[in-house]
């Protein structure tokens, strides 16, 4: 057997004794490097600092978790979570470690050595780079103290599953339908392709245990009001709006998502709320005149908890398009005041899979090559933000 992948690396930086290197989240990222062929794929973790610091990167078994010790360093408020990438990895934890020393923890999705380890030191920028290449179960050599590894930090195994009766339910909500073709192009109807993609969407959840249910599975007309009731009847623990909507040609083209937001003042987002608001569809922000100053509190109170839920699941959909090449939006998460985003219990975003109008995007959308990669990518999007909410939530209990 090889024996140990473990690389152990102690520069001699005075510096990093006087303050302490920040991790620059957005200069970091978990990356695919090669193809998987059916397994694991190859990764790379690069994690940029605000100077050099000392590290050790190793690997322990049992599972197979990649291990990165830094010296002098300030994770600060970075949440793992957010690392871009981090779905490719079952889990990310960090924090610190004692002594100076902060741990970072990466749970592979398989056997793998450290294919190489290194750290570029440019001016006031350090980037370590730890490249990972799957191997086979016999040839992984993790560190022999995995039990010490582990240490002030939790483990996914804490998490329980979810129990058979609290199943994960997600709502789909086809837009438009019935005498609302919603967008119209070259023959195409946007009501049409967001219920083809939807009904596809709701396949490829339900092979992976996801609890689905649909506002319309037709083509029938469906109001605002019955498609907010649907998500609440369901108890949905996520509602997502599927839309292909139209825009003037320069201002739209590739998927985004939108979030609730009441301060939205995006010209794009007004658009299509005043087109919606004439389609009856997104209508009706108040609630048919109910929303009251005291509704108006309350739903703002339960929002407080619904509102960082609704865009974490955007920023899983973000960086699962990104990671599968799908065309976005040039600012692919936008603030929206669409009522169906309104809930203030059930997550929500409106997802424009792209623009009817635009050539490109219809051709996407009429492609099922295309669907079919966008799928996964919204499936995907949904396990890995429903088990990090998961996590979560057991972890704010404890
Ligand atoms: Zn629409």
């Amino acid at each position: 057997m090889k024996w140990l992948a473990l690389i152990l690396t102690l520069l001699s930086l005075p510096a990093w004794a006087e303050e302490p290197a920040r991790l620059d989240l957005g200069g970091s990222a978990l990356v695919a490097t090669g193809r998987g062929w059916g397994g694991p794929k190859p990764l790379e973790l690069r994690l940029s600092l605000t100077k050099p610091v000392p590290y050790r990167a190793f690997l322990v078994g049992d599972p197979a978790r990649l291990v990165i010790d830094l010296r002098g360093a300030d994770l600060g408020m970075a949440r793992p979570q957010d690392l871009f990438g981090a779905d490719l990895a079952p889990a990310i934890r960090w924090g610190r470690n004692g002594d100076g020393w902060s741990r970072i923890v990466v749970e592979l999705p398989g056997p793998y050595r450290i294919d190489s380890a290194g750290q570029q030191a440019r001016a006031a920028l350090s980037q370590i780079t730890v490249a990972l290449a799957p191997v086979s179960a016999e040839d992984f050599a993790p560190r022999p103290s995995a039990t010490t590894a582990l240490r002030d930090l939790p483990d996914p195994a804490d998490v329980p599953p979810p129990s058979p009766d609290d199943r994960f339910t997600v709502v789909l909500d086809p837009g438009h339908g019935g005498h609302d073709p919603g967008a119209l192009a070259e023959g195409e109807s946007e009501a049409n392709l967001v219920l083809v993609f939807s009904l596809e969407l709701r396949a490829a959840l339900q092979a992976r245990g996801v609890d689905v249910q649909m506002t319309r599975q037709d083509d029938s007309f469906v109001n605002l009001e019955r498609r907010m009731t649907a998500a609440r009847q369901a108890q949905a623990d996520l509602f997502i709006s599927l839309h292909a909507d139209a825009l003037p040609e320069a201002q739209a083209a590739g998927a985004t998502v939108y979030v609730w937001n009441p301060a939205a003042d995006r010209r794009a987002a007004e658009q299509l709320t005043l087109r919606h608001g004439r389609d009856d569809l997104l209508a009706g922000v108040d609630l048919k005149g109910q929303d009251d100053a005291l509704t108006g509190v309350l739903m703002d109170f339960a929002r407080v908890d619904t509102q960082p839920r609704s865009e974490r699941f955007a920023n899983w959909l973000i960086s699962r398009m990104s990671l599968m090449g799908i065309g976005m939006h040039g600012r692919p998460v936008q603030a929206a005041t669409f009522s169906v985003l309104k809930s203030p219990d059930i997550p929500s975003v409106l997802l424009e899979l792209g623009f009817i109008s635009d050539h490109d995007d219809r051709a996407n959308l009429l492609n099922p090559l295309w669907r079919e990669r966008m799928v996964k990518v919204v499936a995907e999007a949904i396990t890995g933000w429903a088990r990090d909410e998961a996590a979560r939530a057991t972890m704010l209990r404890q």
